[in-house]
């Protein structure tokens, strides 16, 4: 099973996430490499791969890369070779944007997209705004990203509000396992 899961940026996916895992620890998470610069206590290999803009040209062409897309000025991909090694033992979850799920989708029909939203509009905002680590431009930016990844939720076989993190969490969980029964 292939899951993706997607959302704006502020929305609480890596929190989400995390307790997937800490509720599902047998589940496997690829980790995508960006050329935008670790944020404080990030780490490689295990947030992102931090390659160069020139490695990731490279991995490009090399079609290293199972999808990429670019925004905020850096580039993020989903590495292929993992995501198909894992696929064949087990469920993996891709955390990536609009533009990479769609063509995920695209390449694996039978991967589950689903969309984590903000309770709402307001509070995603002042969730960006909160987070210090970006300067006031890069806030509007992400807010009209924000918006742009949210108007593609038609596009996404689920929606799950994230009011609360457990419960969300669990949501997921649950619409991985009716999906798995579908597939079997
Ligand atoms: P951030 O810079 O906040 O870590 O991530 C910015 C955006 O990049 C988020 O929407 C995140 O989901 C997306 N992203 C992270 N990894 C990938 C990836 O491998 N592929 C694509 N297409 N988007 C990604």
């Amino acid at each position: 099973m292939l899951a993706v899961i997607s959302g704006p940026s502020g929305v609480g996916k890596g929190t989400v996430i995390k307790e997937m895992f800490r509720l599902r620890p047998s589940l496997k998470e690829s980790v995508s490499c960006t050329t935008r610069a670790p944020r404080a206590g990030e780490r490689d290999g295990v947030d992102y791969f931090f390659v160069s803009r020139e490695r990731f040209l490279q991995m490009i062409e090399g079609g290293e890369l199972l999808e990429y897309s670019e925004h905020f000025e850096n580039y993020y991909g989903t590495p292929r070779a993992f995501v198909e090694k894992t696929l064949l033992s087990g469920d993996i979850i891709l955390e990536i944007d609009v533009d990479g799920a769609l063509s995920v989708k695209a390449a694996h029909p039978s991967a589950v997209l689903i969309m984590i939203e903000p309770p709402d509009m307001d509070e995603l905002k002042r969730r960006l705004e909160k987070r210090g680590t970006e300067s006031g431009e890069k806030v509007a930016l992400r807010i009209s990203r924000a918006e742009y990844e949210l108007s593609k939720k038609d596009k996404y076989d689920y929606c799950v509000v994230n009011e609360d993190v457990t419960a969300a969490a669990k949501r997921i969980l649950e619409i991985i396992d009716a999906e798995k029964e579908v597939l079997l």
